[in-house]
Parts: C-alpha cells; structure tokens; sequence
C-alpha cells in the first residue's frame, strides 16, 4: 500500500529497500538489471500472480485486465523486464518506468508523475509477506500500479495529479490530495454495465482486498465526491472500510481538473470524517455494517 505520502523512507525498516545502489541519481533513478532477479524471485512473482489473476477474472475492471495482457505482465519469463513495458508504455500513453530502490521522499515520486514518469521499486517481497506488505514492491508497482498507466484517460489523471499534489503541498494540502490518492489511485471501485469493479492498485494486488472490496458486507460504498473524499480518514493498515465508486475514468479526470484552491479552503472549514461515517448527503451504492 503506497500514498505519496507513505513513500518517504521509515528508517525503522530493514527491507532490502534500504540498500541505495551506488549509481543512484538525485532522482533516485537507477539503471536495474533484471539479472539481479533470482529464481526464487521469479517463482515467488509466478505465485502471486497465479493467485492473483483467476481472483481478478469478473473483479477488476476490463480495462485493467486487457492492460496485464497487452503489457504481457503475466508471463512464463517470471518478473517482466520494466524496460520492455516501458517501451511498450512510451508507444501507447507515453509514460515510462523509471526504476528506484523502493520508499523515495513524497515530493520525488509526485515530480516524476508530473513528467508521466512511475517510479518502480525493483524488489521484490519474501515469501512470509505473501499477504501485506507496507511498503511498495514490485509486485505491488508493475501488477497493481502500471496496468492502468496504457489506458490514455486514466494516464493523463496520474500525471495530472502529480502536477496537482506538487501545487497542493505550496497550499498545506497535502493530507487532502493524499486522500484522493487513496480513494482512487490505490482503493478505487469503477462502475460498469456489469456491476462493481476493481481499478485501485492497493486492491489488485492483494488477494484478500480484492474479494473484500467487492463482496464484504462491512464496508461503505460511496459514489464519487471529491470534497467528501478529501474529508475522509483511511486505514493504513487493515481492509478499507469506505471506498469511493466513479463511473468512469473520464468521470475521474474531469472532476479532478479544476484548481483545487477553494476545494481545500472548503474541505479546511469542515470536520474530518471517520473511516465508517456516513452522512446524509452522501451517494450510498452500500452502507456497511463497519464492523
Ligand atoms: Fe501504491
């Protein structure tokens, strides 16, 4: 789970993350070498997605299951080489991966954005943190986070909200435009013609999440509204209790293009919400049970 918030380095953590390679660049940039992938690397990456993807079929978005194959994200190589889908990326929506050694400061990761740049951690978890991780890893980057990055409405959002975010920190916004990361980036819900799919990051890579988000009476889900959104507090660390549901990716990029400088004097005025609340106004699709 990552907001840009989360991605400045935590000291405390002994992952191999920690370990800057020495031709990093002030970006944070490195050149990796996917040789440096061992076989258990690889095969742990086959696990995941083997688990992963039949959870998916009928559960994530159309859009996010034609990219994993366009982007042949699930392959018999193992863990695909970033400069290949990056290559296929630049063609397609002109975004590039661009490798970093795991957790990079908020203010880095969000420049890189504004340039349709995602930096990708290069490693990849152990086999004991199969079911959550804190922090970003390869799998949670390359099969949750860049999929969506080839769709060309849902690419302009990510750049536009790394443009966005850059502006808002100026402003002391930055807890509320990290919410709309949240809500949308890592923990979004899309409706469709079918029902209620899958589109956020956190929730693509994590199998529990995935069922759960969908099926789980416990939490709310709520149409979008962007000043609702920015007013509400999240889980770090446990299955979100609230998720917001657009109609479309254009939905999204539209409602997020105007300034948001009297948003967050509005958003400032009022009170926080909880992680279970629920208001009058909001648009309910479910009200959960919050427990
Ligand atoms: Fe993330």
């Amino acid at each position: 789970m990552t907001s840009p918030e989360s991605r400045i380095p935590n000291p405390a953590s002994r992952l191999r993350a920690d370990t800057h390679p020495p031709d990093m660049r002030p970006d944070y940039t490195f050149d990796f070498d996917p040789a440096n992938y061992t076989p258990e690397d690889h095969a742990l990456w086959h696990e995941l997605c083997d688990r992963q993807k039949p959870l998916l079929k009928g559960r994530a978005c159309n859009e996010y299951l034609r990219a994993i194959e366009d982007l042949n994200i699930v392959s018999a190589g193992g863990i695909p080489d970033m400069r290949r889908v990056s290559d296929i990326l630049e063609k397609t929506t002109g975004w590039k991966l661009v490798t970093v050694p795991g957790l990079i400061p908020g203010s880095v990761f969000l420049e890189h954005l504004s340039k349709r740049q995602f930096a990708t951690t290069w490693w990849l978890r152990s086999r004991d943190q199969m079911d959550y991780l804190k922090e970003p890893d390869v799998f949670h980057d390359l099969f949750g986070h860049v999929p969506l990055l080839s769709n060309p409405v849902f690419a302009d959002y990510m750049q536009q909200f790394g443009l966005g975010a850059m502006k808002a920190k100026g402003l002391k916004a930055t807890k509320l435009i990290t919410r709309l990361y949240w809500f949308t980036v890592e923990f979004g819900l899309i409706n469709t013609p079918e029902g209620l799919r899958i589109y956020g990051s956190g929730i693509v890579s994590s199998a529990k999440e995935s069922v759960y988000s969908l099926e789980s009476k416990v939490p709310n889900r709520l149409g979008l509204d962007i000043i609702r959104m920015m007013r509400t507090n999240y889980r770090y660390d446990d299955l979100q209790r609230t998720y917001f549901v657009i109609d479309s990716f254009e939905q999204l990029f539209e409602q997020t293009r105007p300034d948001f400088t009297d948003f967050y004097a509005q958003v400032k005025a009022l009170p926080e919400l909880g992680e279970s609340e629920l208001l009058p106004t909001d648009k309910i699709i479910t009200a959960g049970t919050g427990y």
